[in-house]
């Protein structure tokens, strides 16, 4: 297992006059899923951008699998096994699933014929059989989001950042989506972090966690002890 699967050193973005990362220096270990935590404003997505090089840091590195990526633009980290979602998901919504799965790989230079097939594995994968037929626009939250996880395997990720994973699905469509999460890992071998606000879903599914709180990491360690930390449980869970 690599311990420093991804690694950021000292790494700042600031906008402005608003810095939104501070010196954060954090690894993530291979195989495992880790949790970032933290209150609104903390610098979770800030991170999500400045690891798939979507912002610039103003400072520090970032280095995956051993290798500076720093410079590397967004697609080049994406071949090298970088994948990630979004908070507010973004299908072609008068796509079918199965269109939407498609385009990146069709994209990529693949025949249509060897498209569709490798776009219904990860159908297949994310359970969107049923729909495979139906426009995106028409999927609940939660079906959204194993398509965009569908999405994102076609890419065939190392390292997948997941941005709110359950934010906006309804209560009993979490378990469906939380079990895909856990077979990419299990049965994928993908390291996952996921950025998540929801304890009890962080608890049944991260090993490690990171809490931030205004662009600074303030407590790491196992799920389990950044939880049940005075500062996280008074920020985080609003604890007296
Ligand atoms: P949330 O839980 O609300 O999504 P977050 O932890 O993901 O919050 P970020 O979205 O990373 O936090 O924001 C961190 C800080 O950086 C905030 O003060 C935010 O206003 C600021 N910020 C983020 N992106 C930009 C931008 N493009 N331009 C200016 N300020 C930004």
């Amino acid at each position: 297992m690599h311990r420093n699967f991804l690694k950021t050193d000292q790494l700042t973005v600031a906008f402005g006059g608003i810095v939104a990362l501070s010196n954060v220096t954090l690894s993530i270990a291979e195989g495992r899923t880790t949790a970032i935590l933290g209150p609104n404003g903390a610098g979770k997505t800030t991170l999500f951008n400045a690891i798939a090089g979507a912002v610039r840091p103003t400072g520090g590195r970032v280095f995956f699998q051993g290798a500076d990526i720093t410079k590397a633009s967004p697609s080049r980290r994406c071949h090298s096994g970088i994948a990630r979602t979004f908070q507010i998901t973004q299908p072609f919504s008068g796509l079918s699933v199965r269109e939407n799965v498609m385009v990146p790989l069709a994209a990529g230079g693949m025949s249509m014929k060897q498209a569709r097939e490798e776009a219904s594995t990860y159908i297949d994968f994310v359970g969107l059989n049923a729909k495979a037929e139906d426009p995106a626009r028409v999927l609940s939250t939660g079906q959204r989001k194993r398509l965009e996880l569908a999405r994102a395997l076609s890419t065939h990720p190392k390292l997948l950042l997941l941005d709110e994973v359950t934010g906006g699905v309804d209560r009993p469509s979490i378990p469906e989506l939380l079990n895909v999460i856990r077979r990419l890992r299990e049965e994928r071998n993908i390291t996952i972090v996921v950025v998540e606000h929801n304890m009890e879903v962080l608890l049944g599914l991260a090993d490690d966690a990171f809490f931030l709180n205004r662009g600074e990491v303030i407590v790491e360690g196992s799920i389990a002890e950044v939880a049940d930390h005075e500062t996280v449980r008074r920020i985080y869970l609003g604890d007296a």
